[in-house]
C-alpha cells in the first residue's frame, strides 16, 4: 500500500534526487536537479460510509486487490472535484449500489504507516436492496454478532465498526479520532 517514490520530475522529466531542499526545509524531498522543482508528497484521503439499516450494517465483499474476498465498508480515495462527504457517497453508490441518506462524520483515522487519513460518515440506508458494482462480489447486511471480524479487509474498517456498534448500543454517536498503528 506504500506509494512508490517519485522517480521523474513532473515538470521536465529529469530523474529526481531525494535530498533536503535549499530553502530550510527539514525533510528530504524529490528535487529536480535540472529545473529545481520540489515535489511535495502528502497524505491521501480515503473516504467512506457506515451504511446502517436498523441493527445492521452494510459490508461489501471485495472483488479487487488488495484483500480480495475480504469484507469492507464502502470507501475509496477522495477525488479532486468533490468534498469528503460527496466522495464517501460516491464510493457507497459505486461499491454497493445502495440508496441512502448521508449523515454526520463518524471516524477519522490516521494511518501514518501508509500516509493516509480515512474518514467515515454514517449513512442511513433507505432500502435493503443493493446493486453492487464490479469492485464488489457481494453486498449484505450484518448485525454486530454476524460481523466476520476475522475476514475484514482493513484495521480501519474494524476500528470503525467497533466504535459504531458501541455508540449504537448507547444510542448516541460521537466522532472518533483514532491513530492506526
Ligand atoms: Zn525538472
Amino acid at each position: 500500500m506504500h506509494r512508490s517514490p517519485i522517480k521523474h520530475c513532473k515538470n521536465c522529466g529529469t530523474a529526481v534526487l531525494y535530498r533536503l531542499p535549499d530553502d530550510g526545509d527539514t525533510r528530504e524531498r524529490a528535487v529536480c536537479p535540472a529545473c529545481g522543482t520540489i515535489h511535495y508528497e502528502n497524505p491521501l484521503n480515503v473516504v467512506g460510509t457506515v451504511p446502517h439499516w436498523g441493527d445492521r450494517v452494510l459490508l461489501c465483499k471485495r472483488n479487487i486487490e488488495p484483500r480480495w474476498g475480504k469484507w469492507t465498508l464502502p470507501a475509496g480515495f477522495m477525488e479532486l472535484d468533490e468534498t469528503t462527504s460527496q466522495g464517501a457517497a460516491r464510493e457507497t453508490d459505486e461499491e454497493a449500489g445502495a440508496q441512502f441518506e448521508m449523515e454526520d462524520l463518524f471516524s477519522v483515522m490516521n494511518v501514518e504507516r501508509v500516509g493516509q487519513v480515512h474518514l467515515y460518515y454514517r449513512a442511513r440506508l433507505l432500502s435493503d436492496k443493493f446493486n453492487p458494482g464490479h469492485e464488489t462480489i457481494e453486498a449484505r447486511l450484518f448485525t454486530e454478532a454476524e460481523i466476520p471480524w476475522d475476514e475484514l479487509a482493513f484495521k480501519t474498517v474494524k476500528e470503525t465498526l467497533v466504535c459504531y456498534f458501541s455508540d449504537h448500543r448507547k444510542g448516541a454517536y460521537g466522532i472518533h479520532v483514532i491513530d492506526i498503528a
